[in-house]
């Protein structure tokens, strides 16, 4: 059983030959609503990969709202407790995608940031009964900090992807079983740029050091290294493929590694093997929610 705790936007793509100048007007190619948001993907990737998973986060009273719960409820994400904002709309990304491939991307938090510790009391008991509690950093710390105090007094097992990368207060770290950061998040929190098998040992230690059990390290093609409390580490290669949109390859990595992990972590390679060829499937097909693959379909791939 999987709850997360985040962020949901409805992603709108804008496809646009180049960016525009400062002053210059320009018509786009065109426009497509889509779901996304680190939370709400996370939730759809668990909840597709096998677990039983409840989403806990806030919408505004519109209709990107209503199109991100029914996102969820397709995937089978319990949304309880979904609330409702009457003050803030639904959050929303846009996304410039360009010609070239490359991405511009303008968030408003909207609802996600009206998340209060109030939200968090009234879901405690969804809480308590999962077996992993997952966050992000795309809603107010708060919240996050009391999510995980409740998981750990529950003995919960609690995940951080701490994107987008920020500081994070130490009674948070406190109560992180595994932080699981890409190689730029990694190096906003430790200082340590991560190039290596040697600085890839060094930031995880010091993400230990902080506070945090166990490290994931996400290096994008290359796949990913771990570094469990009882110092054991390793790196397990990511799947050779064609990559055609890597938006929410992390995302699925953490969805996917969330479903198959072991709360004592003691299958942790296999489970990193497992999220490796699930976001190596998602990136091979465009989109957040749409680009996540099923438990079979991933099951598929690792049986060839
Ligand atoms: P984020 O999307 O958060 O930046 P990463 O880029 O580290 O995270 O990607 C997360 C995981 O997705 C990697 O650990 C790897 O398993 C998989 N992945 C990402 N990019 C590729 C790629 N080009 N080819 C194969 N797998 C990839």
């Amino acid at each position: 059983k999987v709850t997360v705790l985040g962020s949901l936007n409805v992603d709108t793509i804008l496809k646009i030959k180049r960016l525009p100048q400062p002053g210059e007007t320009m018509a786009m190619e065109a426009k497509k609503n889509a779901g996304g948001g680190k939370g709400s993907n996370q939730a759809v990737a668990a909840s597709r990969l096998g677990a039983q998973t409840s989403f806990i986060g806030k919408v505004g009273n519109d209709e990107n709202g209503r199109f991100m719960q029914e996102i969820l409820t397709t995937a089978q994400v319990d949304t309880q407790y979904v609330s409702v904002s009457e003050d803030k709309a639904t959050g929303q990304a846009f996304i410039l995608l360009q010609a070239s491939g490359e991405n511009s991307i303008i968030i408003d938090g909207g609802s996600n940031q009206a998340i209060t510790t109030d939200d968090i009391y009234q879901a405690q008991t969804k809480i308590e009964a999962a077996d992993f509690l997952v966050t992000q950093f795309e809603t107010p710390l708060e919240s996050a900090t009391l999510a995980f105090e409740i998981a750990k007094k529950a003995g919960v097992t609690t995940i951080l992807n701490p994107a987008p990368a920020q500081e994070a207060p130490q009674t948070l770290l406190a109560n992180v079983d595994l932080i699981a950061p890409n190689e730029t998040e990694a190096e906003i929190l430790t200082g340590i740029k991560v190039v290596d098998a040697q600085s890839q040992h060094q930031a995880a230690k010091k993400l230990q050091a902080k506070g945090v059990k166990n490290v994931i390290i996400t290096l994008g093609s290359r796949g990913a290294y771990y570094l469990t409390a009882d110092q054991k580490e390793g790196l397990v290669p990511a799947f050779k493929v064609q990559a055609v949109d890597t938006t929410a390859a992390g995302d699925t990595f953490l969805g996917a590694l969330s479903s198959q992990l072991k709360p004592d972590f003691s299958n942790i390679e296999e489970a990193i093997l497992f999220a490796n060829q699930a976001s190596a499937l998602a990136v091979q097909k465009l989109g957040a929610v749409p680009s996540i693959p099923t438990f079979a379909e991933v099951s598929a791939q690792l049986n060839q």
